[in-house]
């Protein structure tokens, strides 16, 4: 049927069944097995700080916007059912500590706060919650305005309703616009467009499909999946934002390889207080980022920033600006559990862009710990940058679910 997705980015050189097979066989499976240890489902959050640039009029109140608090594991070292055992471990762990505010593309919760908490991102997964209409438009909105580099203490007033439609005039002379922007604002462009494309995947293939008061079933909504990405039905768009889904997997995979020496370098380690199992995650994480290292097709991120040396420097800075405002912005979703997702993907995404501009910074990397190295991960950054991933790796995954379905239907 329609949703064959042809992929001729201008800025990568991507083939999507290329990316399909390397996807779903073999990195794929090995993600899923990572994310699921304790180390990478527990993520540290703060989800009930204020939104910075309006006030919220309304609190979502959907059941399936809700958090669930972390699980408490079974352990000596757990000091009371409140918490997590990775709240005492992680204090022992100083690597995990540091700061380097003027490297980092999102901002990072105060991981002391009070407020902050561990999540257990498999009690809690990313699928259909109900949000939706003006109060999730104003986010969408005013994420893509950043597209603006505005500076960006300017807040904007912002108008749900003029967000524009796929198929409006609005949208035409938005795209004029994007065509006559340089290959970096284009790039940021993609990245929003292809999470926001990931996140409404995920939706669509865990859906509601029955809600009684004995049974809630889930699963895949082909009509939701399609009113989104087929391409008559959204006037050409959705096949776009395919392709911006496929561009922002290799953007994240290349920052894993480019991450691969600091892994390797840095003697990093899985900490959960199971000695024999962190060896196995960290030799796993190893692997993959071997994996992604060995992938042909990456995305070529010398051609951004290549231009004038002062020039390059200012964008990258504008890019940097634009995207903590982005992770601010995060604070704003109404629904918890989009908060919590939203919050990961955007850091995720953050510390791949914080690795892939720090390529020289990861060479630098001393060989032993004698001295602070240049290049830093914490704990939490690790954390969403390989469940961001998982995220989309995910999404791409689905597709191949959704194309089934689709022939199915046809
Ligand atoms: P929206 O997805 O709200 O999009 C608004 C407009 O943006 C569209 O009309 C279209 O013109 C344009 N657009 C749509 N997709 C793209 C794209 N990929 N690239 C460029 N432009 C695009 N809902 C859930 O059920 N579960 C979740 O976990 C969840 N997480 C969310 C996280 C965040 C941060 C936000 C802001 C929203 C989240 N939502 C979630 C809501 C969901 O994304 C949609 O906003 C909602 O389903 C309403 O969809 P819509 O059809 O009105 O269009």
């Amino acid at each position: 049927p329609k949703m064959i997705i042809s992929c001729n980015l201008d800025d990568c050189a991507c083939d999507v069944e290329t990316i399909d097979s390397f996807n779903n066989d073999q990195l794929f499976p090995k993600l899923q097995a990572l994310l699921e240890s304790d180390y990478f489902r527990f993520y540290k959050v703060t989800l009930n700080k204020p939104c910075p640039f309006w006030t919220s009029s309304s609190h979502c109140g959907l059941r399936d916007c809700a958090v669930k608090p972390c699980s408490p594991v079974s352990s000596s070292f757990q000091p009371n059912q409140e918490e997590c055992l990775w709240e005492t471990r992680e204090a022992l762990l100083d690597w995990s500590k540091y700061d380097d505010e003027a490297q980092r593309f999102c901002v990072v919760d105060d991981e002391d706060s009070p407020d902050s908490q561990y999540v257990d991102l498999l009690l809690n997964p990313e699928r259909f919650t109900g949000y939706k209409g003006p109060e999730a438009w104003q986010i969408w909105n005013s994420i893509y305005e950043e597209n603006c580099f505005k500076p960006y203490t300017v807040k904007r007033p912002l108008n749900p309703n003029s967000f524009p439609s796929s198929s409006g005039g609005e949208a035409r002379t938005f795209y004029s616009w994007l065509e006559g922007q340089c290959v970096e604002k284009r790039a940021f462009y993609r990245l929003i467009s292809g999470l926001h494309a990931s996140i409404n995947i995920h939706l669509s293939a865990r859906y509601l499909l029955q809600d009684s008061w004995f049974q809630k079933k889930w699963g895949h909504n082909i009509s939701e999946f399609k009113v989104r990405f087929d391409s008559e039905l959204t006037a050409g768009e959705g096949p776009k934002r395919l392709r911006n889904l496929y561009f922002l997997y290799l953007i994240e995979l290349r920052a894993l390889a480019k991450a691969l020496p600091f892994f390797q370098q840095h003697g990093i380690r899985l900490y959960t207080g199971r000695p024999e199992e962190d060896q196995k995650h960290k030799e796993l994480l190893l692997e993959i980022l071997q994996l992604a290292k060995s992938f042909p097709l990456h995305f070529d991120e010398t051609s951004l920033f290549a231009g004038d040396e002062k020039e390059a420097a200012k964008l990258r800075e504008d890019i940097r600006l634009s995207f903590l405002n982005i992770s601010r912005i995060m604070d704003c979703v109404d629904c918890f559990k989009c908060r919590l997702w939203g919050k990961l993907q955007t850091q995720g995404l953050g510390t791949a862009l914080k690795i892939l501009f720090s390529e020289r910074q990861i060479k630098a990397l001393p060989v032993s710990s004698d001295h602070r190295p240049s290049f830093q991960l914490n704990r939490q950054e690790i954390v969403s940058l390989l469940n961001a991933f998982g995220r989309i790796s995910t999404s791409i995954r689905e597709l191949k679910n959704f194309r089934s379905l689709l022939a199915e239907d046809w």
